[in-house]
């Protein structure tokens, strides 16, 4: 039987792929290391826990509101100066928050400009949506504003900007998202700002989020997730903060699609908003120094730009590839020989680089590059 043209175009996740992948490789007797998933090392915090056996203890099982439970909303809204709940939307992850964005905003044949290297999603929920990708390079992984300003047509309909970035660690300035903000209201469009790192920013750099800059609130959809900043991966929570209108769309599909997020999984979220931040931004001085580590490692192997956030290096491996080895054949070896597992830039529409998660314990990002530095 024939499927869908819509679903045959579509590709698998190539980074959730990993976590089957190094699942099998470890059955069959393999010491695999794993860098490539994206994903915290740390337990979900006790409070988090706590509340959500609490929830399922209440008999907290049953349906919620599909926007999401309201005092979720409400608490998620205070954190955002001008913003109350009906900005505010409860996705299953901010993967869905996303895709929940392109369905609404895109009409078949519509633009969304992307930066590239990008996050693996992106570009299928995009084409999932009717919409068409259209890939802008950066420049040392920073915005390229000449090349966004050009990519502009009458058929683009929004820009996307990940910040901190998902595979590069870069943070844009605030000085480049004003003039990416300019050039969304001077051509009529849609800023889509997936900001599921924001907690995870180095150096005590300052972060912009594209909401601070409240003249494109009107025009912007933010989305976050509960997933990394409080190690809660499994949990499924996330979230958008986007104008009224945008986000009753939003929950409109949502609720033909999967209905409320877990409602346990959403109490487990509202106590992580009220627990203490301490461990947080110590977990975060700890990813910190693990950048530092991994950075110093990878930078002797690699050409590799240091991070400012996210937790992964993307170094340049293109002097280590053989004749006609791309970055899937390099990952591939790498993985064979090493039992090392990192993810091919090629994913990530950039050839010729690997991403490599940092947010692994010490020990074995000491002995991945023990391993990587053996075989190269
Ligand atoms: N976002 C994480 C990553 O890039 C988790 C996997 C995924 O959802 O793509 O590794």
């Amino acid at each position: 039987m024939r499927l869908s043209k819509r679903i045959e175009v579509i590709e698998g996740s190539k980074t959730a792929r990993f976590i089957p992948l190094v699942e099998k490789l470890r059955q069959e007797g393999r010491s695999v290391i794993s860098l490539a998933i994206g994903e915290p090392p740390v337990d979900t915090p006790e409070p988090v826990i706590a509340a959500t056996i609490d929830a399922l203890n209440g008999q907290k099982t049953r349906y919620s509101d599909m926007a999401g439970l309201p005092q979720l909303r409400a608490a998620l809204a205070r954190e955002f100066p001008g913003c109350g709940p009906e900005n505010i939307g409860i996705f299953n992850g901010s993967k869905q928050a996303l895709y929940a964005a392109f369905q609404a905003i895109c009409d078949p044949g519509d633009e969304v400009i992307v930066p590239v290297p990008c996050w693996v999603s992106f570009s299928e929920q995009i084409k999932l949506a009717g919409g068409r990708p259209v890939f802008v390079p950066t420049a040392d992984h920073q915005l390229d504003l000449d090349a966004i300003q050009r990519a502009i047509n009458t058929k683009t309909r929004a820009i996307l900007v990940n910040s901190p970035n998902n595979p590069t660690g870069a943070v844009y300035p605030r000085q480049d998202l004003e003039k990416i903000a300019r050039m969304a209201q001077k051509h009529d469009l849609f800023l889509v700002a997936d900001e599921a790192y924001h907690f995870f920013v180095y150096d005590e750099l300052s972060y912009t989020s594209l909401y601070a800059l409240a003249d494109v609130r009107d025009r912007l959809i933010v989305t976050r997730s509960f997933s990394k900043h409080y190690a809660m991966t499994g949990f499924r929570v996330g979230y958008t903060v986007a104008p009224a209108a945008v986000t009753a769309a939003m929950v409109r599909l949502h609720g033909h699609v999967t209905g409320n997020v877990c409602t346990f999984a959403q109490h487990g979220a509202l106590a992580a908003l009220d627990m203490d931040t301490d461990l947080l931004i110590r977990r975060r001085a700890d990813l910190q120094r693990k950048r530092d580590l991994a950075f110093d490692q990878v930078s002797a192997m690699f050409p590799c730009i240091r991070p400012q956030g996210a937790f992964y290096l993307f170094p340049d491996i293109s002097d280590h590839l053989h004749r006609g080895e791309t970055s899937g054949g390099f990952a591939a070896r790498i993985l064979e020989k090493t039992g090392v597992a990192v993810v091919p830039g090629e994913d990530f529409g950039l050839d010729g680089h690997v991403r490599i998660c940092f947010a692994a314990p010490e020990e074995q990002l000491m002995e991945a590059f023990n391993r990587l530095r053996g075989v190269l």
